[in-house]
């Protein structure tokens, strides 16, 4: 199947209360482990590829090929659509230029008026190409690629304005940050969600920063209104340990051990168990 834009996957996901993972891709291993797991379960995915993910693997253009390519080699047909994440504005126009099938478009650091204005005119190019786009409202807390924020809860007045503006979906700060959770974490902030859900209706909402939420939040999250679900970090640390542990057993220094292909593969196991997993908990399995 060709890449496909989030616009029917979201939806569907919106109506039969389950969300659809994003996880974010690095390299081979780990768009491979994605793909695959994502065809084994027959569910429908979105990967994520951050700015500096894209010019870590050569550029936007070289990840659309990749991604291509592994579809057809791999037999992969469920449907999956290749997402920029927390793209800038030059950003989104050089991925909708490379063939991505969904762009996000994050706006939150610009004062609302600015970010409606720039957020319209992605509205009408990605509507004219055929993408689906997602919006953001109030700045996610943690890192992302760079942008450090303290985190916050979004105005449910402002997710509403730029809900209208035609965006395929919207995500919006509750609470959540990027990366590990601190200790003290307040948790999400379901009174903030339930807000916004009421003023955005059929829009699918979209967590971000799922690494470390604990799953009945994340069933409530989905329960009131979110239909995508953003992994990274999680994928990123079950990687380096099952790596990790591989060396620390002495397992490159046995026979052909040091074979990158040898090397990297608990590595691909690890993100394909953390994809399970969070599929499994999302309820998108079998919904491709
Ligand atoms: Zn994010």
């Amino acid at each position: 199947m060709p890449l496909v834009n989030a616009e029917e996957m979201l939806k569907k996901a919106k109506a039969g209360h389950y969300a659809v993972g994003q996880f974010n891709i690095n390299n081979l291993e780990w768009t491979k482990a994605i793909l695959n797991t994502a065809q084994e379960l027959n569910a429908p995915v979105i990967l994520g590829v951050s700015e500096g993910a894209g010019k870590y693997m050569c550029g936007f253009k070289t990840v659309v090929g990749m991604v291509k390519g592994m579809i057809e080699s791999l037999n992969i047909t469920v449907p999956v659509a290749l997402h920029l994440d927390h793209g800038t504005y030059e950003g989104a126009k050089a991925c909708i230029e490379a063939g991505f099938s969904s762009i996000m478009f994050d706006g939150s650091h610009y004062p609302i008026e600015e970010n409606i204005e720039k957020t319209k005119e992605l509205v009408a190019i990605c509507k004219e190409r055929g993408l689906s786009l997602e919006a953001e409202v109030g700045a996610i807390g943690g890192e992302e690629d760079g942008v450090v924020g303290a985190g916050e809860c979004a105005d449910p007045a402002e997710c509403e304005m730029i809900a209208n503006l035609g965006v395929t979906m919207l995500a919006a700060g509750i609470g959540n940050i990027h990366g590990k959770y601190p200790a003290n974490w307040a948790g999400l902030s379901f009174e903030t969600l339930d807000a916004i859900q009421q003023r955005t209706g059929e829009m699918p909402l979209v967590l971000h920063g799922g690494t470390g939420i604990p799953a009945d939040m994340i069933k409530k999250a989905i329960d009131l209104g979110v239909s995508k679900i953003n992994v990274n970090t999680e994928c990123q640390l079950a990687f380096a340990e099952a790596t990790r542990k591989y060396i620390e057993e002495g397992k490159d220094l046995q026979g052909k051990g040091f074979d990158p292909r040898k090397l990297l593969a608990p590595g691909y196991e690890a993100i394909k168990a953390t994809v399970k997993e969070k599929m499994e908990l999302f309820g998108c399995v079998d919904k491709a």
